[in-house]
């Protein structure tokens, strides 16, 4: 397939706001493409080459970028730098470029033929693994090859998915339903192909399977030992009366322990580990393979549960921050020693050759306690069924009193949902000493400079949540408190390989930072409550007309989220109930 196709259908798509109107852009788009392309082309409309649980990165630097635009449109540097500045974006620079120096083929290789999806995919795939001694040289080659045979309005799109800031605001659903329509005929089959991308996280794989063997082929796609699941997520509540109102009873309280949690997946002898970004994480933990392969008595199964720091004397929990000791590379064996970590098992989702996601939690908890040998190591986490708002709140004290965050309820008849936030789950946490109960994590996207005592380094930093409707992220705060010395001298180099001359074309702000970032790290913050305000486009007039949301006395808790990405940092639509769930424990309060 041409990419010029591809790069039409692009540009159509960024013109368009509507989902219906997307939906049917995108449906002709899938028509229109060869079946064998179907997965390449989804991985690369998610902004991915690959699933996330590969780990290939994409996103090469700034600087790079700008290089190779140079080189391929033959402009100096400081030409290429002011049209980049002036646009604000990488795509529009190198449309208005490359119009000048004819197109296809320059650089005298007249020979070039036109681009193919394939050779694009191919390179960015190149590009994204090359690393070591002298990658640079050989990425900056390989793109400005594609630039070099790419017209202007293909370049826009081959350098906007390199630097990872394509920005077509097609929602994984959106993908969806064009792909129920284009080809299974049917828009209601979407929910066939949702629950099948839930269960294997990987979208090419599912699209392409619907490609080449229709609805009956997606039908029988089912969780694999070896391939992550999308994890189910809990919905929050402020108390526990609220949380028996909810579920009935009786409720299924567990402790809710504050670690890593972990996806774990035996094959005899084999064990996989993965993060709840589905990142393949089995290097990190292998005290933790050792304990699945030993204790979990059940041969091929697939169970999540929490990881966590212990103290090896006693056995006590310890806190969150201890066990990023561990994530790291090198030096393993050394660190296992000194941070010892016990694995709390709290669910079972495939037993003994058998998916039993679709079985209710008091069936799958009786397997998991089945197959989880209690050691000192490995448990199946604590829980009991609790009738009465009383004894959930007893659990909920011992719960604390252990080192626990607070308590997860979850309903006894619930299925496990991969990838659904739903009442089936409910958390309950500990209350702090501000006002709102959960912490929200926001995705750094600026930086301001300090002042006084942090002339030098940077004073605060602009905070954006994630509106996954329109993948896009709106700046709901400025935060400079909680930062330790040792964190504000941290931050800026670990944000160095982010930074943007210009606004990210996914980032919303009315507020100007002194410098951009992509969005890329997130960071753990409480606030005293959640306000309406006119500056921050955040839920932007989803409670009140023109105003959006903003966090009040924000503060950084001090946990950097290293196991999330910005895609799973707290979404628009949760601060919109956070603030709801505010206002309603207010006015009991008063
Ligand atoms: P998310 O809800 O998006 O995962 P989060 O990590 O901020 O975001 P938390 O408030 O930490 O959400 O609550 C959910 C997490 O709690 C789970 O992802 C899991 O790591 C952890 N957890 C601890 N104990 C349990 C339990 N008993 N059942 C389910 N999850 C648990």
């Amino acid at each position: 397939m041409k990419y010029s196709l591809v790069a039409e259908y692009f540009d159509k798509l960024e013109g368009t706001r509507g989902r219906l109107q997307m939906t049917e852009i995108l449906s002709s788009l899938f028509k229109e493409t060869p079946r064998s392309d179907l997965p390449v082309l989804a991985y690369l409309m998610q902004g991915k080459l690959r699933p996330d649980y590969e780990g290939v990165e994409l996103g090469i630097a700034e600087k790079l970028a700008l290089r190779a635009l140079s080189m391929a449109s033959g402009r100096t540097a400081e030409e290429v730098k002011d049209a980049y500045v002036k646009s604000g974006d990488i795509g529009t620079a190198a449309q208005i470029l490359l119009k000048g120096s004819g197109g296809r083929g320059r650089q005298g290789s007249l020979t070039s033929e036109p681009l193919t999806l394939r050779r694009v995919y191919d390179s960015l795939l190149t590009i994204a693994k090359t690393s070591g001694g002298g990658s640079i040289d050989s990425k900056l080659k390989e793109l400005v090859s594609l630039l070099n045979d790419a017209t202007p309005l293909e370049a826009k799109y081959i350098l906007r998915t390199a630097m990872g800031v394509l920005r077509l605001g097609v929602a994984d659903y959106t993908m969806l339903d064009a792909a129920a329509v284009a080809l299974l005929g049917d828009k209601a089959k979407r929910k066939v192909l949702e629950s099948a991308y839930n269960v294997t996280s990987d979208l090419g794989f599912v699209i392409g399977v619907a490609a080449e063997h229709g609805l009956a082929g997606v039908e029988k796609i089912r969780l694999q030992v070896g391939k992550p699941i999308r994890p189910m997520l809990a919905e929050r509540l402020e108390s526990a009366q609220a949380i028996r109102d909810k579920i009935g009873k009786p409720v299924a309280a567990e402790y809710k322990l504050d670690g890593e949690r972990l996806q774990m997946h035996k094959d005899g002898e084999k064990v996989e580990l993965f993060s709840r970004r589905l990142e393949r994480i089995t290097l990190h933990y292998p005290d933790a393979v050792k304990f699945v392969k030993e204790h979990v008595k059940s041969r091929k199964a697939v169970l999540e549960g929490e990881v966590v720091a212990i103290n090896a004397d006693t056995g006590e929990y310890l806190p969150f921050q201890e066990l990023m000791h561990r994530r790291r590379k090198h030096g393993i064996e050394e660190t296992m020693k000194q941070y010892p970590v016990a694995v709390n098992f709290f669910d079972a989702l495939f037993v003994d050759g058998k998916d039993i996601t679709g079985q209710p939690y008091v069936r799958r908890r009786a397997e998991l306690e089945r197959v989880v040998e209690v050691t000192e190591f490995t448990r199946p986490i604590p829980a009991k069924m609790v009738e009465t708002v009383e004894e959930m709140e007893k659990f909920m004290e011992l719960a604390i009193t252990e080192g626990c965050e607070g308590i997860v309820a979850k309903k006894p008849d619930g299925v496990y949902r991969a990838g659904a936030r739903e009442f089936t789950w409910i958390k309950l946490k500990r209350e702090y000493s501000s006002e709102l109960t959960d912490t929200i994590d926001l995705v750094i996207i600026g930086a301001f400079h300090g002042r006084g005592r942090r002339t030098g380094v940077y004073g605060a930093y602009l905070l954006a949540a994630y509106d996954a409707e329109r993948k896009m992220f709106p700046s709901v705060t400025k935060i400079g408190t909680g930062f330790s010395d040792a964190n504000l001298e941290r931050f800026p180099k670990m944000l160095k390989p982010c930074e943007s001359m210009v606004k990210p074309p996914n980032v919303e702000s009315k507020l100007v930072p002194d410098i951009w970032y992509r969005p890329k790290v997130v960071i753990e913050t409480i606030a005293s409550e959640l306000t309406l305000s006119p500056t921050y486009p955040a839920a932007m007039d989803a409670i009140r007309k023109g105003s959006g949301l903003a966090l009040r006395f924000p503060k950084f808790t001090g946990r950097i989220r290293d196991e999330k990405g910005p895609g799973d940092a707290t979404t628009v639509k949760e601060l919109v109930e956070m603030y709801g769930l505010q206002k309603r424990s207010q006015s009991v309060q008063r």
